[in-house]
Order: structure tokens, then C-alpha cells, then sequence
């Protein structure tokens, strides 16, 4: 069988390129096409670097040949990027790099009540099953409840002494390590707090604190997108962030504000991605049954029309929620559906994360470049 190069471009011109309108021939994504007998080789240049993005087209050019030309050709596609928006835009690195911190993830919500902790309560345990060491600093001054999650709400940070200096030493739970503002508040209690004042509390929180060797710092951000989160992240060397949404237009709205904020000139810090939880309603007994309460696919659609990675959904179940309040994060308990689902989003962070260090310019934290450490993951 011998291709005919001229039917494979007109099958490639039916594959949109995400976020541009074009097809691929026509945004000039399509650089070459060489057809060998039953084979052909396809090289593109896309202008994003995200994984994602890569893979998607990787697969539609194959679906395209397949489905359009003939079904048995051999495919290989080479992907180059060419990412010039990426490079004008250098996020650059604020605050001061934190000696042994490698990694620090703000995990952010548009809206309040969507499962922000509880996804960085989990992604904290998930990442130290890996065998990452980590941290999580819990900023959500107007509900601290990373205590609680972690089961150290009566706990309090000791002072120890670093190098002649008073140092606080983050309170330490099923291996990890944790700081909250809700440690040097009273329970109940009000709090109203200034971007500044937070942001001053916080950075005693990282540079006054014994946090040791970390892999990752996770920074559970307060709700919403005020002057506290731009005094947060001008302050702080934040490699990249999380967004939580559930699927429901609402919170969908304010998620988009979210990302928003991350892009914006003055902080852009990298989106890793956005995850959506409480996707839908799914009854333990019967977890072939999915009720999509709050919508479908919401946050799953944004990452798309944003062109952010979309890094995975987390149901609505009602352990869950019992976990968190008993303080035993649910991706501890081992070969349940719900340590599946924290464990691939993981996945999809600590990914994210090497190709953010990769692509993007050194910064003065330490990166990580690998995903060693990730072998005790199941697959
Ligand atoms: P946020 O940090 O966004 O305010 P939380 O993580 O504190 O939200 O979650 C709010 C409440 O919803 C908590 O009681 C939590 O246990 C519960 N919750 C969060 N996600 C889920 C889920 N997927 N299924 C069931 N309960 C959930």
C-alpha cells in the first residue's frame, strides 16, 4: 500500500490546534509530512509545552491518518516546541530562595468550600508515599483546617535552636511536616487579616521555621483572589500552583479569576494545572453509579479553554469527607479508589513540576528534574 502525502495533509487539516481556531495546516503547527509506502512521518512544531497538549496531538494525527487515510499506515509523529511566549514571560522567582526547600506548590481556589485543603491534604500524603519528603503550610487565615485534616489541631510548633538562631519546628504527622496559621490563632475566632499582615506571618512561617530537606513545600492558599494572595506570591519564591474547582459554573467562574491571577503580569507564577473535585456523586456500594451533581466535566472543559494541564477528578464520597474530619487523610488508606485518584493527580503534579523546571528558565530554587522517587508508585 502506498500512502499518497497529499491525502494525509487534507486528513491533518481536520485537527484543530487547542486555543488558536486554526487547523494544523493552516496555523503552520505542520512543518513536514513524508510518506514511505505504508508508512509516515509527521513533524510539528506546537507553541506550548505542556504535556498534554503534546500528547493530544500526537493522538489526533494518529486517529486522523487512521480513521481518514488507512487504517493500517505506520505513524510515528515527531513533536518539536517552540514556545516563544514562554520565554518572553519569564516567570521569574520572587522572594529569596529558601535553602533546602526545592519545590513550592500553592494550591489556590476561587472560591471557598470547593475541597482546596482536602486536595492538598492528600496530594501531601500522596507526594510522601512517593518517597518525596514534604511540607505543607497551611495560609488559609480566614479556616485553618490543615490541623485538623492531619489530626494536630491541640499540637503547637516548639522553638528549637538552628545555628544560634531561635527557630519554630513545624509540627510532624504521618511523615509530614506542618505549619498553620490556625497554630497562632484561637479556635472561633475571627480573624481579619491584611495581605501584608498575612503575608509577614507567613514568611516567619518559611524562613523563620525548621522545615529541613524538602522535595515539596505545598501552600494552601486562602479562597478568592485578594490583595493577601498578591502579597503571598510577591513574597514568596512559588514555583508553580494548583487549582481546585468543582465542576459547578459558579466556582468554575471563579476558578478562570484564579488561573487569571497566576498568568498576570505581576505574579506570573506557572499553572500546573487544575483539578476538579466532587466531580460527581458516586454511593460507596455501588462506585459503578456516578451522579454528576454539580455538572460534568467543568473544571475538566476550563483546563481546556485555558489551555492548563487538567491533572484529574476526585468524586464526591462521603469517606472522604469523614476522613478529613478524623483527621486521616484518605489517600493513607491503601488499594481504595480514592488513593488511586490522589495517587494519578500526584503523578500529574510531580510531572507538571519536572516540565516546569525543564522549559522554564532556571530559578534560584533547586529543581527537580526527575521523576525518581516516583518508582513505588502502582500503576
Ligand atoms: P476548602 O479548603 O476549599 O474550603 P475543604 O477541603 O475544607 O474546602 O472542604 C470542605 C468540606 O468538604 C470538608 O468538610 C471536606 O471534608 C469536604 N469535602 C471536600 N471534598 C470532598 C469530596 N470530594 N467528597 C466529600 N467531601 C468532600
Amino acid at each position: 500500500m502506498k500512502i499518497d502525502r497529499k491525502e494525509i495533509i487534507s486528513a491533518l487539516e481536520t485537527i484543530t490546534v487547542a486555543g488558536e481556531g486554526k487547523n494544523m495546516v493552516e496555523s503552520g503547527a505542520l512543518q513536514n509530512v513524508m510518506t514511505f509506502d505504508d508508512e509516515v512521518v509527521v513533524d510539528l512544531v506546537l507553541n506550548s509545552p505542556a504535556l498534554h497538549i503534546k500528547k493530544r496531538a500526537e493522538v489526533d494525527v494518529m486517529k486522523a491518518i487512521h480513521q481518514k487515510v488507512y487504517e493500517k499506515a505506520k505513524v510515528t509523529v515527531n513533536i518539536k516546541v517552540d514556545a516563544p511566549e514562554t520565554k518572553s514571560k519569564k516567570p521569574e522567582i520572587k522572594g529569596k530562595p529558601i535553602p533546602g526547600i526545592k519545590n513550592i506548590i500553592a494550591v489556590a481556589s476561587g472560591k471557598g468550600g470547593v475541597g482546596k485543603s482536602t486536595v492538598t491534604a492528600n496530594l501531601a500524603v500522596s507526594l510522601s508515599k512517593m518517597g518525596f519528603k514534604v511540607g505543607v503550610l497551611d495560609a488559609d487565615v480566614y479556616g485553618p483546617s490543615v490541623p485538623l485534616m492531619f489530626d494536630v489541631a491541640a499540637e503547637r510548633p516548639l522553638s528549637v535552636t538552628v545555628d544560634g538562631k531561635s527557630k519554630m519546628k513545624p509540627v510532624e504527622n504521618y511523615g509530614i511536616k506542618i505549619l498553620s496559621i490556625g497554630f497562632f490563632t484561637k479556635p472561633n475566632q475571627a480573624v481579619i487579616w491584611r495581605g501584608p499582615m498575612a503575608a509577614k506571618a507567613l514568611n516567619q512561617m518559611i524562613f523563620d521555621a525548621d522545615w529541613g530537606e524538602l522535595d515539596f513545600l505545598l501552600v494552601d492558599l486562602p479562597p478568592g483572589t485578594g490583595d493577601i494572595h498578591l502579597s503571598i506570591m510577591q513574597s514568596l519564591p512559588i514555583s508553580g500552583s494548583v487549582v481546585v474547582s468543582t465542576p459547578q459554573n459558579v466556582a468554575l467562574a471563579d476558578a478562570k479569576k484564579g488561573v487569571a491571577m497566576f498568568q498576570q503580569e505581576s505574579i506570573n507564577v506557572p499553572v500546573l494545572g487544575i483539578v476538579e473535585n466532587m466531580a460527581y456523586f458516586t454511593p460507596e456500594e455501588l462506585p459503578e453509579n456516578k451522579y454528576y451533581i454539580f455538572g460534568e466535566h467543568g473544571a475538566r472543559n476550563l483546563a481546556e479553554d485555558l489551555q492548563v494541564p487538567f491533572l484529574g477528578e476526585i468524586p464526591l464520597v462521603q469517606s472522604l469527607r469523614e476522613s478529613g474530619d478524623i483527621g486521616r487523610p484518605a489517600a493513607m488508606q491503601e488499594g481504595t479508589p480514592l488513593e488511586e485518584a490522589f495517587q494519578e493527580i500526584t503523578r500529574n503534579v510531580v510531572q507538571e513540576t519536572v516540565n516546569r523546571n525543564e522549559t522554564l528558565p532556571p530559578t534560584e530554587a533547586i529543581k527537580i528534574t526527575t521523576m525518581a522517587g516516583c518508582s513505588s508508585v502502582k500503576k
